[in-house]
């Protein structure tokens, strides 16, 4: 439910993603108006039963997959566990450099895959594994085998993890939300805006696109804040990747409240996100 409403709070294309964007869907023939530009930011949710190729491309005459027809827009894998394995070790590429090789015995191509990945899982092969109300039926090595079909450097990949537990019908029913989705794309537009303007004459638009060089730049922390992430590395046993990931998501979570700096509040939060690493591979 929560991934549906993604497209909704995504801030607009800007002319030249909207270009890239639109040439891809070209080349795979899914335009569905041939003579514009697309006007949206693309939402895929590919089936957890497509093939290797559906998903990051191939063929005999290699076609961009749904990685690429992602391209500035959204990739969703519902129970992530249940594909391809090998499918979703190959993600590891477009996730870590926004594009995909695709090689063949007389040729090897490249497409554009940057996108954000949202992927959803259970806890448990039944579901129900720390549920308050009702009892997980797997064994320790079912519930093992279950979440380690996503591998360490995969899950390493992914900034943001949360841990969503079952919501009682009572409070479905009782809470107002707190803040609309219109609202929320106004803040999402005025974070990304704040980015458009930090990497102005760079090639980049956001900051999940900042390479090694600018994040000592650009995120800056406070002594306080330098010692947190320092405890949190080591007793996480994060790696290097982790490290530099949970600084660009501190910067996001204080662009999106409107600060300049990166305070302690923003860093502890963008820690607070790694929860699988903390849950299943320490
Ligand atoms: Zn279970």
């Amino acid at each position: 439910m929560l991934a549906k409403r993604v497209p909704t709070i995504l801030p607009p294309l800007t002319l030249d993603e909207a270009i890239q964007t639109t040439k891809v869907h070209s080349v795979t023939g899914v335009l569905e108006d041939s003579r514009g530009l697309i006007p949206t930011r693309p939402f895929r949710a590919p089936h957890h039963t497509i093939s290797d190729a559906g998903l990051i491309g191939g063929g005999t005459i290699p076609r961009p997959g749904e990685v690429s027809l992602a391209h500035n827009g959204v990739l969703f894998l519902d129970e992530l566990p249940e594909f391809q394995r090998s499918a979703l070790e190959v993600l590891r590429q477009p996730l870590e450099d926004g594009l995909v090789t695709i090689s063949r015995a007389i040729t090897s191509l490249t497409f554009p895959a940057r996108f954000t990945l949202a992927a959803a899982m259970n806890p448990c092969p039944c579901g129900y594994f720390n549920d308050p109300t009702r009892e997980c039926r797997c064994t320790p090595t079912q519930i093992q085998r279950y979440v380690q079909k996503i591998s360490g450097p995969l899950l390493d990949r992914i900034d943001i993890h949360i841990d969503v537990p079952a919501v009682r019908y009572k409070e479905l029913r009782g809470a107002a939300p707190r803040e609309g989705s219109a609202e929320l794309r106004a803040r999402v537009m005025r974070a990304r805006q704040r980015q458009l303007e930090r990497f102005r004459g760079e090639k980049m638009y956001s900051n999940a696109q900042m390479p090694s060089r600018l994040i000592r730049k650009v995120c800056e922390i406070d002594a306080d804040s330098e010692k947190l992430l320092e405890t949190a590395i080591t007793r996480l046993g994060l790696s290097a990747r982790a490290h530099d990931r949970i600084l660009k998501v501190a910067r996001t979570i204080a662009d999106l409240g409107d600060s300049e700096r990166i305070a302690a509040k923003h860093l502890s939060e963008a820690v607070q996100y790694r929860t699988l690493d903390r849950t299943y591979w320490t």
